[in-house]
């Protein structure tokens, strides 16, 4: 099967999306969310694009000119944030605050932050979907980070489709790109000649990620399907799991009335680390 055929399966598959929806794309200037935008774009979904500048210097900059040459050509309409006039600081700042306060995880800080701007960003704009890049070596990465860090309860988040479908104010994540590798990813959106960047993220190195990522990659040389095991494996337990742990109930953070499991998010409860 060809790499657009894939992606439509996962779609109808998990029932990621239908026409009626709008589907806001989270766009952060890389290869995985461009080529999820151009394919739900050429398949005839109601899409429109976000993204958030984090202010991390030059990559940012780039990063928000390729989205912006994208989508004007593509006539796909943009939304962009800046971090600072949401909470008030350039990411790194933040990142660096919460790793010497908290001893925080650089990715950890960032993808919260992230994910709580994205949902209500996305909310304001009448999204029924939120549509990010995440492929199948995203996923493995995770499921195996939550249980070598101790909380495999982490991963009842993952999967094609996340989120909570009773709460009107949690907008559903859809990742059409959950069973496609990177190296796929990056060979179509090479082909497509897509205006982005190909390096990571400059704060990846030496993180937990760069070192599963590592790892998974040379098991995948003995074993092509490693990835996809451990994946496929965990949505098998995945449910048992969930009625086991008797999650709490989403209820809404006292601070900025987000979706949130305790009386104050994880976002506010990190914002308001730094302003003490
Ligand atoms: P990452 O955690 O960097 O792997 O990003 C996961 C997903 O979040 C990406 O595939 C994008 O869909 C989305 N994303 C990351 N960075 C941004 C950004 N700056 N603006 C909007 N969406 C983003
Ligand atoms: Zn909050």
């Amino acid at each position: 099967m060809d790499f657009e055929s894939k992606v439509k399966e996962t779609i109808k598959k998990y029932k990621l999306a239908n026409k009626k929806d709008k589907i806001i794309v989270a766009m952060s200037g890389g290869k995985d969310s461009t080529t999820v935008a151009y394919l739900l774009n050429k398949l005839g979904f109601k899409i429109e694009a976000l993204h958030i500048n984090l202010l991390m210097g030059k990559w940012s900059n780039k990063n928000l000119e390729n989205v912006r040459e994208f989508c004007k050509e593509l006539k796909i309409k943009l939304h962009v944030y800046s971090i600072r006039d949401i909470v008030g600081y350039a990411m790194c700042y933040v990142k660096s605050v919460l790793k010497e306060k908290e001893k925080l995880r650089q990715c950890t800080v960032c993808g919260i932050i992230r994910r709580w701007i994205i949902n209500k960003k996305a909310r304001e704009l009448k999204a029924t979907r939120v549509a990010t890049g995440h492929n199948l070596d995203d996923e493995a990465q995770n499921v195996l980070m939550n249980f070598i860090s101790g909380n495999p309860e982490l991963g009842i988040n993952l999967g094609p489709v996340t989120g909570s479908i009773k709460d009107k104010k949690f907008i559903l994540r859809i990742k059409p790109l959950y069973f496609l590798k990177e190296k796929e990813v990056e060979k179509y959106s090479k082909k497509m000649r897509f205006p982005v960047l190909y390096q990571r993220c400059p704060c990846v190195f030496g993180a937990l990620r760069h070192k599963t990522r590592n790892k998974l990659d040379d098991l995948e040389k003995k074993n092509p399907k490693v990835k996809e095991n451990l994946v496929k494996n965990f949505l098998k337990i995945k449910e048992k799991m969930r009625k086991s742990l008797k999650i709490k109930e989403l209820k809404y953070c006292k601070a900025c009335g987000e979706p949130s499991r305790q009386e104050m998010c994880k976002a506010c409860r990190m914002l308001k680390v730094i302003k003490k």
